[in-house]
């Protein structure tokens, strides 16, 4: 066999394991960037959540405040009340608590859907939170896992690179180059026949063209796929066969 030939011949097997390699590393990001972006709408969710619990928390605090100062109203006038001399005084001071009464009465109401309100919003972020917790325990599960396949497949990738182009050097530089070409616009830039028929494209060779691949250890082109094809003596059956 031809330098060349041994030299395609391992280029295309490390060249087919590379792009696994890469597949697999774009599966692995995809699976870590799914679980990424679910846990940040989850915190997303939750920031919004919160900032109008903190909204309400506000007016809670000011319509207890405004019931605290009412209630003082009311015991400034029932003082008043008590000091009245007179009965239109006395209707007056009367009149006065009625209103602060029923002022008092909206605001607490009104506490009471604010307290029922903010159970609502801390139920959802207590489920949110929840959920969150479940992917990211997922994310964590799967997170080392992926991360160290990701850094193993990484590896596996910079060792094929740098077994390739150890190979490159070794090869005729036209050839190379075309081989490369070809494999960009096909896939796979070689492949070989054993029996007359390319084996990637599966297309018949002219048989002059067969019977000279055949007859010497050349490197031609396959004239469907434009391969890089050489003759591969057939395998000797195994035992297992
Ligand atoms: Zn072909």
């Amino acid at each position: 066999m031809s330098t060349d030939i041994k030299a395609l011949a391992q280029l295309a097997i490390i060249d087919a394991a590379l792009k696994s390699t890469e597949e697999e590393i774009a599966k692995a990001r995809t699976t870590v960037g799914a679980l990424e972006q679910t846990i940040r709408g989850h915190e997303v969710k939750i920031v919004g959540q919160k900032t109008q619990l903190g909204d309400l928390e506000k007016r809670q605090k000011e319509a207890h405040a405004d019931v605290r100062s009412m209630t003082q109203q009311l015991e400034h006038s029932r003082d008043k009340m008590n000091r009245s001399r007179t009965e239109r005084e006395t209707n007056a001071v009367q009149r006065e608590m009625e209103e602060l009464r029923k002022l008092i009465r909206d605001r607490e109401n009104e506490i009471e859907k604010l307290n029922a309100e903010a159970k609502q919003i801390t139920d959802t972020v207590d489920t949110e939170t929840g959920a969150l917790g479940q992917v990211k325990g997922e994310l964590d599960t799967l997170h080392g896992p992926a991360n160290a396949k990701l850094a193993e497949l990484e590896n596996d990738r910079q060792r094929q690179v740098d077994e390739r182009s150890a190979i490159a050097k070794t090869m005729n530089q036209p050839l190379f180059r075309k081989y490369e070409s070809i494999r960009a616009k096909r896939g796979s830039g070689v492949t070989t026949t054993t029996d007359g028929t390319c084996k990637a494209c599966h297309m018949a060779l002219a048989p002059q063209l067969f019977h000279r691949i055949r007859r010497e250890p050349i490197i031609e082109q396959c004239p469907s796929c434009n391969r890089l094809i050489y003759f591969a003596p057939p395998e000797p059956p195994t035992a297992a066969s």
